[in-house]
């Protein structure tokens, strides 16, 4: 990686802001089963929020396109992303529903069990995502996830400039429309959205290592799976491999897979080769496991280059 000097590129993220409710318990309840939390904390998150949150922090210009409720969690979101100065003119206020919500359970080993609940996310259209057409037509790169409506990310993509690298994280798993897969750049997933993407299995590195194969044909550019602990397989053009994670002390995984999203968004519209991207993304995603909550882990710029080992 030595030599490149990274110019962070301008990023749209049209996607969900949830507001997170996490409790943190020793072990997660069964069927039928309640356990008491240590504690509880509320954050704005979502994917689409944390995304924003985590490239805006590596430095990029970002403009997310979301859609909050008209109730108390909206200012929240408003205040957090002026605060971190994620540009928001294009996240409009839903006046029949409220703001997504996440039921989040951490346990002692910072693996987490989230209950997604959409809500005004639902109600993202292709009008609103319109309304961002200026900023979309001429993004460095634009990163889509799955908890807004379909029509809205086909929209934005169709918006996309012809330079714009587009990116989908396909969480939680549905079905790509092949007009939808046509348009993109690159895919990410983790192991469970790519069994579900592929009907196969994802229990080993050489499972996601085909997986990805299978994937990366959907796409122009790359697939990328992503492992947890055990890092993430990319397969792209005359390039496929496995990247290991970074030890580190975990202490929550919630936005970890938000920040290898928006790292790897932000490497390859910076210039850097895939194999390189993936290696930032995991640098990434490994130091946002450091810090309870989503978006308050995400890394900076510089601790992710100084984690990877690049200037
Ligand atoms: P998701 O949260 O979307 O399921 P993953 O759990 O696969 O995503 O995590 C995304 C990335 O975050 C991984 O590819 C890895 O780089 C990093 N990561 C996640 N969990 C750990 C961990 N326990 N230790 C180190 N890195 C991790």
């Amino acid at each position: 990686m030595a030599g490149q000097t990274p110019t962070p590129p301008r990023i749209v993220v049209v996607g969900s802001c949830m507001l997170d409710l996490i409790a943190q318990v020793e072990s997660a309840p069964g069927p039928g089963e309640t356990v008491l939390g240590q504690r509880l904390d509320t954050h704005p998150g979502g994917k689409g929020f944390n995304q924003a949150i985590a490239a805006v922090r590596l430095g990029c210009a970002v403009e997310l396109v979301a859609r909050v409720g008209n109730d108390e969690p909206r200012s929240l979101f408003l205040e957090t992303l002026d605060r971190d100065g994620v540009g928001r003119a294009h996240v409009s206020v839903d006046a029949d529903h409220g703001t997504g919500t996440s039921l989040i359970v951490v346990d002692a080993h910072g693996e987490n069990r989230i209950v997604a609940t959409p809500r005004a996310n639902l109600a993202l259209t292709p009008a609103h995502v319109a309304e961002a057409s200026e900023s979309l037509a001429s993004a460095g790169a634009l990163l889509l996830s799955f908890e807004v409506p379909l029509d809205a990310l086909t929209a934005a993509v169709a918006l996309a400039g012809p330079e714009t690298l587009v990116c989908l994280n396909a969480a939680p798993a549905q079905p790509i429309p092949d007009d939808l897969a046509a348009r993109l750049d690159v895919l990410i997933v983790n192991e469970i959205e790519a069994a579900a993407l592929t009907g196969a299995a994802v229990e080993s590195i050489d499972a996601a290592l085909r997986a990805a194969d299978r994937l990366r044909a959907l796409v122009r550019r790359a697939a990328v799976v992503t492992l947890g602990e055990q890092g993430a397989v990319f397969a792209a053009a005359g390039a496929s491999g496995h990247l290991s994670a970074f030890e580190t002390d975990v202490r929550d995984t919630t936005g970890a897979g938000d920040a290898f999203c928006a790292a790897l968004a932000f490497a390859l519209a910076t210039g850097y080769a895939i194999q390189n991207a993936v290696g930032l993304a995991n640098a990434a995603g490994s130091l946002a496991t450091r810090t309870p909550g989503a978006a308050p882990a995400m890394p900076t710029a510089d601790a992710v280059l100084t984690l990877a080992g690049a200037p």
